[in-house]
């Protein structure tokens, strides 16, 4: 077993842990594990932009965008970590920018912006242009460029390392335990700060939009530490992913003027959401499409509908909805202008569908997108243990894996890259500072042992099942009864289901026996993780009796502030969910009702 030792280590490489490596490695020796190479993460393939409230194009303020994120969130979001949010987004976009991200551009050459859904202009309820955008491409730049950041300012970068368990010492932080895939070597680090930038676990639905790498890990792992998971009930189903296989379509199609169309042609937005129609936010827009699908008025009576970008159409709805450029001309756009803006989209749907967006209409139906929970910290990202908000020392998370919280029940389109740039920064600020004022803690005696224990089990199962068949089986029963719409009976059946699920898992196991490269004995441990939040989501979900945000219930329709309006913390006690709840911080917004 070899051992390293830095100051601050990063688990994972995506924007908010190359964002905090590059402030951390400002005060502190700092490493960054990831098992992916960090240009692979999931942040690569964010499509459609950044939110901040320049006012490049129109009147905006980060007021607004905060007030967007608060009635976004369905009022669940912590408006201290919001209002932070929203206020730091120009300063972080222009920091970006002066890396050398290549924003698209306006005629001025100022950065270029357009609308996205739930953020508009506070006067008149209208779509605002606020998500800065490098074509469909924005996630793909964000990462470039802060790699290249990092390898200019000399982080230490261990690749294809998974971390898989998080040391402590003292009620501190001590360090992780990883495993080198290349050689299944478990190295031991140990650190002053552990900084948890995992990213999500959209892999635990039948469709989703995430990449394979989303088993959050993170989350699975402190969870076994005795860490809670907060809000995992609210997870965000995109409405536009590609009919079957759920590959992202962005929210910029409907930016760019696109529309959706039910069986019977009609744009049914207008019905849901009159004033912002096809950018209302996506827990809308993923209900009315799943309510469109249930009364038999998908394409052809199938569980799917069309979204429609061919400019003879978006100019015809464009016209009825007297929509303007920002320089007061209507809007009417070509061919050529849409292939210049969605040149990605256009090519998923040439390779996956064999469809011309710009003449033919894009089948598509939601998909698991966004984990809105995670390890609870505070709005400085210190993770926090119980529902007085404890800090524990030296443990930090951001990005997806965190629930800040800033999203709430329901996040913004845009909200998280920008979440990923601020806390990055925010928790590589923080971690570099503890750790100046900080001793190592002393490792624990044997620190491997508690993951040898799991791998242990993992290749000494009966062999009676297989993980492929338990994987199925949990993403069907987690997609029909824990996705869009829930009910008390079909959460129970999820919740029973799992458990039955947890017991085969035990069955399971590894043949490789190999040490080199074993991806086997990885994909069952990520199995494992992803079981653990399956069964942490389902029950959250059938406890919380109202619908908010992403979590929409049947049977409890309307949101019901003086009973719910509180964040769930769950924690994973000798394999039992326990529950528990913490207050929601408020500091200016009153709930209201949500008009749309
Ligand atoms: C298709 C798609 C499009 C999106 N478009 C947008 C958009 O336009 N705007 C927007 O705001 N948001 C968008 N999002 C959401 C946003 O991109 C993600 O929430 C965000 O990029 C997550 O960043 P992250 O840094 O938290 O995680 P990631 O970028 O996924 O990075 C996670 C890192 O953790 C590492 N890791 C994970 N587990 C381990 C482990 N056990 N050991 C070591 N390393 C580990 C991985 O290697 C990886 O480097 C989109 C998401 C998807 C899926």
């Amino acid at each position: 077993m070899k051992h390293h030792q830095y100051e601050v280590v990063i688990v994972g490489g995506g924007g908010a842990g190359l964002m905090a490596a590059l402030y951390a490695s400002k005060g502190a020796s700092t490493a960054v594990i990831s098992k992916l190479y960090p240009t692979r993460s999931h942040t690569g393939a964010a499509q459609g932009g950044v939110g901040a409230a320049l006012g490049n194009a129109e009147e905006d303020n980060a007021e607004w965008h905060t007030y967007d994120t608060v009635k976004g969130s369905d009022y669940l979001g912590d408006q201290d970590s919001i209002e932070f949010m929203c206020k730091a987004a120009p300063e972080v976009v222009y920091e970006l920018e002066h890396m050398g991200l290549p924003f698209s551009r306006n005629e001025d050459g100022t950065i270029a912006q357009r609308p996205f859904g739930g953020h508009t202009n506070n006067n008149t309820g209208k779509p605002v242009t606020r998500a800065c955008y490098a074509a469909d491409r924005t996630g793909h730049m964000i990462l470039q460029t802060l790699y290249q950041q990092c390898i200019k300012n000399k982080v230490n970068f261990y690749d294809e390392y998974h971390v898989v368990d998080l040391l402590m010492s003292n009620g501190a932080a001590a360090g992780v335990v990883a495993l080198e895939l290349a050689t299944g070597e478990l190295h031991v680090f140990h650190a002053k700060a552990v900084i948890f930038a995992t990213g999500g676990h959209g892999r635990v639905w039948e469709i989703t939009s995430n990449a394979y790498a989303y088993t959050g890990d993170g989350v699975a792992i402190t969870l076994r530490r005795g860490i809670p998971a907060e809000d995992m009930e609210f997870f965000q189903f995109h409405p536009t992913g590609i009919y079957r296989m759920g590959i992202l379509i962005t929210e910029g199609v409907r930016g760019e003027g696109g529309v959706l169309l039910n069986g019977d042609g009609e744009r049914f937005m207008e019905r849901y959401a009159p004033t912002v129609k096809d950018l209302a936010s996506r827990d809308v827009v993923s209900r009315a499409m799943y309510l469109e699908m249930k009364a038999g008025r998908g394409i052809n009576g199938k569980r799917y509908l069309y979204l429609d970008v061919t400019p003879d159409l978006v100019n015809h709805y464009a016209t009825l909805d007297g929509r303007t450029r920002p320089d007061g001309r209507p809007y009417v756009t070509s061919a050529e202008e849409i292939l210049g803006k969605l040149p990605d989209i256009i090519d998923f749907c040439h390779t996956y569908l064999g469809v011309d967006p710009v003449t033919q209409p894009m089948p598509v139906q939601p998909t698991a997108h966004y984990a809105m929970g995670g390890i609870p910290t505070n709005m400085r990202t210190e993770v926090v243990i119980d529902a007085k908000n404890k800090v524990l020392p030296g443990v930090y998370a951001a990005g997806e894996v965190a629930c800040v919280s800033v999203h709430g029940a329901n996040r913004l389109g845009t909200n998280s890259l920008l979440d990923l740039v601020v806390f990055g920064r925010e928790a590589g600020v923080r971690a570099a500072e503890f750790a100046q004022g900080a001793d190592f803690q002393p490792l624990p005696e044997n620190p491997a042992d508690f993951v040898r224990a799991q791998f242990d089990a993992l290749r000494n199962g009966s062999g009676s099942e297989k993980a492929a068949d338990i994987a199925k089986e949990m993403k069907e029963i987690m997609f029909d009864h824990v996705g869009v719409f829930r009910v008390e009976e079909g959460m129970q059946q999820a919740v029973e289901k799992i458990r039955e699920l947890q017991e085969r898992f035990k069955n399971v196991r590894v043949a490789d026996e190999g040490k080199l490269y074993n991806t086997e004995l990885l994909n069952i441990w990520e199995l494992s993780n992803l079981l653990d939040l399956a069964e942490v989501t389902a029950v959250s979900a059938l406890a919380r009796k109202e619908s908010r945000g992403a979590h929409a219930r049947d049977d409890y329709p309307d949101r019901d502030d003086r009973k719910w309006l509180k964040h769930t913390l769950a924690w994973l006690e000798d394999g039992k969910v326990k529950l528990g709840y913490k207050p929601v911080v408020k500091t200016k917004y009153e709930p209201k009702k949500r008009v749309y």
